[in-house]
């Protein structure tokens, strides 16, 4: 271990789901033999971490747990079987801390799919502490040059949306409806499909997000799903043709706009789900889905080149996004805000407050 590695550190802990968020002082764990410890300098805080604590999947969750997966940092310590990540190496712990590599997704490069990953925040502790373990095969590598407090909602958001725009198949030029656009996935996937030559619907709600998509992230039409009284009306009516967006790329945390995508989409457009509500169920007129051939699937995360493209979008400057920084002991307010979907981009947490 290398010297100035502490034995305690500052954490968020929870002991019990939806029970009290403790800010308090923990063990800095040892690396393993195929591990780093990371030196987690900024966290971005996903919905996913909300649901964590409040259980809201059919997966359980390590007790007590270190929430968090958007995490940037400096590796301070390696297990001896590490050899091509350095001490002082700048690197991202991902939702996907590790998994197996060798079962038939991870040969394919499909490791999110793997039976036994690592799932930071959840299966393993998380970023929401100032020192985080993560696999050396899967920690992001991440260029010094680039902000650690930027680069920080890239690590879950960006890889995410950039993977979702790339299963949706939607082409330069082509139309994109993105549900949820005001929130943390939405924004950066505005920038992820600007970047990438496709036209923005934007749906979410308020005139702040409405602001935000329109004047900084590039969206051409922003529909309000609480004001608009036929939101399918209305997304089809932003095409210029009026047929609808080529895709949809879900991110919101609610189930109705799952429960409408396919009936806004283009004729041979493709649903990409992204968002995981609690309980959620899709649901699709079947005579609508046949005749107009629509293909609606899920995306989940994105296996490590998807990381490595992600990371190198924003390297080139193509990806800017609104985000407000709080020390880590503010966690408890972030979840508030974000659970009354009062946040508009992304909350980073600075692991030194
Ligand atoms: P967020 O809270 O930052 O944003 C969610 C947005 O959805 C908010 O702006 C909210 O106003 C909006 N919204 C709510 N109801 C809506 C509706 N009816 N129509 C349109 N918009 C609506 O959340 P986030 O961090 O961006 O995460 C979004 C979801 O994506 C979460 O469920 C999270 O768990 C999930 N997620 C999935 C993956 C994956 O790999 N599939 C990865 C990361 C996050
Ligand atoms: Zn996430």
């Amino acid at each position: 271990m290398a010297s100035e590695v502490p034995q305690e550190q500052w954490a968020q802990v929870i002991s019990k789901t939806g029970g009290p968020i403790e800010y308090k002082k923990i063990p800095v764990a040892k690396p393993g033999p195929d591990e780093v410890l990371v030196n987690i300098k900024y966290s971005g805080v996903c919905h996913t971490d909300l649901h964590a604590w409040q259980g809201d999947w059919p997966l359980a969750t390590k007790m007590p747990l270190v929430g968090g997966h958007e995490g940037a940092g400096i590796v301070v310590a390696r297990g001896e079987l590490v050899e091509d990540v350095q001490i002082g190496d700048h690197v991202g712990i991902k939702w996907l801390n590790g998994s197996c590599l060798s079962c038939d997704f991870c040969q394919q490069s499909d490791e999110p799919l793997c039976p036994k990953p690592d799932l930071s925040g959840y299966t393993v502790d998380g970023t929401f502490q100032q020192y985080c373990i993560g696999k050396a095969a899967h920690v992001a590598r991440i260029p010094k040059e680039l902000p650690l407090d930027g680069i920080a909602p890239v690590l879950c958001a960006g890889i995410t949306v950039y993977k979702g725009l790339k299963e949706s198949g939607v082409k330069p030029g082509q139309w994109v409806a993105i549900v949820g656009a005001g929130g943390g996935l939405g924004s950066l996937a505005q920038q992820y499909a600007k970047a990438m030559g496709i036209r923005i619907i934007a749906i979410d709600t308020g005139d702040e997000k409405k602001d935000m998509c329109i004047n900084q992230l590039g969206a051409e039409h922003f529909v309000d799903f609480a004001k608009s009284s036929n939101v399918v009306k209305d997304v089809q009516a932003a095409t210029p043709d009026g047929l609808g967006p080529h895709a949809v790329l879900l991110v919101a945390v609610n189930e109705k706009p799952f429960q409408q995508a396919a009936e806004y989409v283009r004729p041979r457009g493709t649903v990409v789900c992204i968002g995981l509500p609690a309980g959620a169920y899709l649901r699709a007129p079947v005579f609508e889905s046949v005749v107009k051939m629509i293909t609606i699937k899920g995306s989940y995360v994105g296996n490590r080149k998807d990381s490595a493209e992600a990371i190198d979008f924003y390297a080139r400057g193509l990806i800017k996004f609104p985000f407000k920084t709080v020390g880590l002991s503010e966690l408890p307010d972030v979840y508030a805000k974000m659970k009354k979907g009062e946040i508009a981009g992304r909350y980073v947490l600075d692991t030194s407050k």
